[in-house]
């Protein structure tokens, strides 16, 4: 009989595919004494580089397929094995202990990938979920055993996973239709790896993974985050033809994706790109993006030791605001704390970071650092069309400082004499939900606002967006975030500014003509999805999207939200 079960949606797509279960071998490990400990530390010592083979073949790999950022992983993988608190540990407890390098390459990493997870920063106890995966590989060779051959898998199936750690994930070999695993929530590595390989993916089943059979045919909507086990035929000629009309809607979208996107009675709303670092310049204007809504400059300070300088950080900017010319480029300053750490800055231990001193609370109290990214962007701003977005905001106050810090900032240029952007607009983000209340008194003092839906959804709804355990309250269709956009871009319309939507709700384009009826002028999302939200605005009718704006603002759950907004397509 037709079974449904429900996960969490990480990476949109519908198919139909065979369910093949990605066994993760599990190293068989005995205690031996050793005779000659010398030849045990020369056998890791082989095992070693051989596992720096395979992860150095895996990085260039993943270079190919996903980028530099999803690459770096591997970096961090490579560096325990060069790591002394690592392998040297294991080679002079061999030498001690005259025991097997297997027992103790196991020893060495659980206790490593232990003291990781207790410390209080994020980074680092993600980091022990990195040390276990090098230590799974180290003690396969080690015991001589044959991992789990990837390259096996057959184009078209579903692969099936209690967890999928990034070195798995760049394994997969084309083709494969869609990931489906127990654990993980939208914010998972894995979830990431998917979006960017535009692989379907289901995350977060449970217990209820086990029901599915190796080979059985399955459906995964990655969209609703379901999957359905056992189709009768009628299901299955259902979900063939919304896959036809997908791809219609998809091939049509992309052949239009560099035109402008306005609603079936004229109304043109922008459609921009969201960005982390030049790198994504390139597929945002392959997609048509028409400018940039929004450009994570915290990128430049993660993939640093040391804080930015104000060159590095221009070259960046420059480089963005070339590539687009005069179409606008959203840059929005430095947002760490909260899920986001910098080791260098040495924050300080929080008891609710994403409550805490993050973002425009930081920048604001560290002046020299916050001047330092003003003056990068006010002298790329020559370059292109510079708006500059301050993330965060949740009171009057904060903007005026951070405008009279903006300004402090263009006397220093103007006064060494340098050539600087002349009246860049400013903005806000709209992530808070105090801030969407007053939006009205906020917007008589910027140039535009952009509503970021994750913090908003998770601040309003008081729901951890990384927390898979909270998964199912999260939820940006939520009617009380609606609300709040619809007080937003109301408050925006009477002071005559622009309010955009930078958070992954603009993206969803499911949720596209909701979007328009409430009176967002424009939409920025990741590349990928831009061709499909255009083709949907177009197909909008601004008076009905309007009445089913309405209409969606009264309801009690997203769900019910969610069900008009897909009656009405
Ligand atoms: C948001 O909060 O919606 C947003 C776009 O910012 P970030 O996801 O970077 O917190
Ligand atoms: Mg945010």
């Amino acid at each position: 009989m037709t079974q449904r079960i429900d996960g969490v949606g990480a990476a949109p797509g519908l198919v139909i595919g065979q369910a093949v279960l990605w066994r993760k071998e599990q190293p068989r490990v005995k205690s031996r004494k050793v005779e000659n400990p010398n030849r045990e530390v020369s056998r890791l010592e082989e095992e070693v580089l051989r596992a720096k083979e395979q992860l150095t073949r895996l990085r260039e790999s993943a270079r190919e397929r996903m980028g530099d950022e999803e690459a770096a992983i591997f970096d961090a993988h490579l560096a325990f094995l060069d790591d002394p608190a690592y392998v040297g540990e294991m080679k002079s407890r061999i030498l001690d202990r005259r025991q097997n390098a297997e027992v103790i390459c196991r020893d060495v990493t659980e206790e490593m990938s232990q003291m990781l997870a207790s410390l209080p920063d994020e980074y680092m106890q993600a980091r022990a979920d990195d040390i276990r995966d090098v230590g799974h590989r180290l003690l396969l060779l080690l015991s001589g055993q044959k991992p789990f051959d990837p390259s096996l898998i057959q184009p078209g199936s579903v692969v099936i996973a209690d967890e999928l750690a990034p070195s798995d994930t760049a394994q997969f070999p084309p083709g494969i239709a869609a990931m489906v695993t127990a654990r993980g929530s939208k914010t998972a590595h894995a979830a990431i790896m998917a979006r960017t390989l535009g692989i379907p993916a289901v995350l977060g089943l449970g217990e209820d993974l086990k029901r599915i059979r190796e080979g059985e045919t399955i459906i995964v909507d990655g969209e609703n985050g379901s999957i359905t086990l056992h189709p009768d035929p009628d299901t299955l000629d259902q979900s063939r033809e919304r896959i036809r009309r997908k791809r219609e809607l998809w091939e049509s979208a992309l052949k239009k994706a560099d035109q402008k996107a306005v609603t079936s009675d004229g109304r043109r709303i922008q459609v921009f790109a969201n960005i982390g670092s030049p790198q994504d310049v390139d597929a945002a204007l392959k997609n048509g993006a028409e400018g940039i809504g929004l450009f994570r400059t915290e990128f430049l300070y993660l993939e640093n030791d040391h804080w930015p300088t104000e060159e590095e950080q221009f070259q960046a900017y420059r480089q963005v605001l070339e590539s687009f010319g005069d179409r606008p480029v959203v840059i929005r300053t430095l947002d760490i704390g909260g899920d986001k750490d910098l080791p260098y800055a040495d924050l300080p231990k929080e008891e609710n970071p994403f409550l805490g001193h993050r973002a425009i609370r930081y920048c604001l109290s560290h002046p020299e650092i916050f001047k330092t990214q003003l003056r990068a962007l006010l002298r790329a701003g020559v370059h292109g069309n510079l708006w500059i977005m301050f993330p965060m905001v949740g009171n009057l106050s904060e903007i005026q400082q951070a405008k009279s810090l903006l300004e402090e900032a263009r006397k220093e240029l103007e006064n060494q004499g340098l050539h600087i952007a002349r009246n860049p607009k400013t903005g806000i983000m709209v992530e808070v939900p105090g801030a969407a209340v007053i939006a009205d008194v906020l917007a008589k003092e910027v140039d535009f606002m952009s509503i970021g839906t994750n913090d908003l959804t998770q601040y309003t709804l008081a729901a951890d967006r990384g927390n898979e355990r909270v998964a199912s309250l999260y939820d940006a269709a939520h009617p009380s975030v609606l609300r709040l956009v619809r007080q937003t871009c109301d408050a925006a319309r009477r002071e005559g500014i622009l309010v955009g939507m930078c958070g992954e709700l603009a993206g969803d384009p499911r949720m596209t003509e909701v979007l328009v009826g409430l009176g967002l002028d424009e939409l920025s999302m990741s590349a990928g999805t831009i061709p499909e939200v255009k083709e949907r605005i177009r197909r909008v009718q601004t008076d009905e999207a309007r009445k089913l704006a309405d209409e969606v603002l009264v309801q009690s759950t997203p769900e019910k939200v969610r069900y008009l907004a897909e009656k009405s397509r």
